[in-house]
């Protein structure tokens, strides 16, 4: 299998469904998957902990020579991130971090950071990976690119829903987690490094009044046909 057809990259912003869809695509194919997002929210926790600047740029380094990150998807058990040894999954899901994290994905060091070892991971092979700029930057070579999208009140829904589910009381009204969206949807598009956007020759979804499984079979299609 020629190496561009080994890496399956999913992007898309916040709420789009990517995430699920991710994860059972690869289920479906049997690959592994990456969730480069919780990578920057691993970083935004670090320098969160160790209350740093972000304009400085020589802490910043600091934090991330001294940063082990490790993720480990197990199908049962779900998606376990650690950092420097501790498991975190729980800790980068929080508003505040989702704030941070796209805050600190501006940063050029951080990017270089964190590219070089996704792509590590990447070229493992037969992988689906998601993100922001999967298709775009990290692995451009990539045959198999989507870019999930659905509009700014749908994907606000879906996660007011999750996060009331999870914690069983309203963390946030509807109407902040709209607002969190459509501001974290603004600089991820603005920014100047890897600014969120769909590859040229990736296929777009509107998950809009899709299931997540009407979402996979599309990929699953567009796969096989590749
Ligand atoms: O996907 P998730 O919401 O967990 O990502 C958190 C933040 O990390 C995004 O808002 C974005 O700023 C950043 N990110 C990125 N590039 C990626 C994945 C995530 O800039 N490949």
């Amino acid at each position: 299998m020629p190496e561009s057809d080994k890496i399956i990259t999913i992007d898309g912003p916040a709420g789009s469904g990517k995430g699920t869809v991710a994860r059972m695509v690869a289920l479906e194919k049997g690959y592994s998957y990456l969730d480069t997002g919780a990578m920057y929210r691993t970083i935004a926790l670090a320098v969160r902990e160790k209350k740093i600047n972000l304009e400085n740029e020589s802490e910043i380094n600091r934090v991330l020579n001294e940063t082990k990150i490790k993720t480990e998807y197990n199908e049962n058990t779900g998606l376990n991130i650690y950092l420097n040894n501790t498991d975190v999954s729980e800790k980068i899901r929080t508003p505040e971090i989702s704030k941070l994290s796209s805050d600190i994905a501006r940063i050029k060091i951080v990017r270089e950071f964190l590219v070089k070892l996704q792509r590590e991971i990447g070229l493992k092979g037969k992988i689906v990976v998601e993100g922001r700029d999967m298709g775009t930057y990290v692995f451009p070579g990539a045959k198999n690119k989507f870019y999930l999208d659905a509009t700014a009140e749908e994907r606000a829904n879906r996660r007011y829903r999750q996060l009331k589910e999870k914690s069983k009381r309203e963390v946030q009204t509807y109407e902040e987690v709209l607002n969190e969206i459509k501001t974290r949807d603004k600089q991820d598009m603005e920014r100047k490094e890897s600014p969120l956007h769909p590859a040229l020759n990736a296929v777009i979804i509107d998950t809009t009044s899709l299931t997540p499984s009407e979402v996979v079979v599309k990929i699953l299609e567009s796969t096989e046909a590749a």
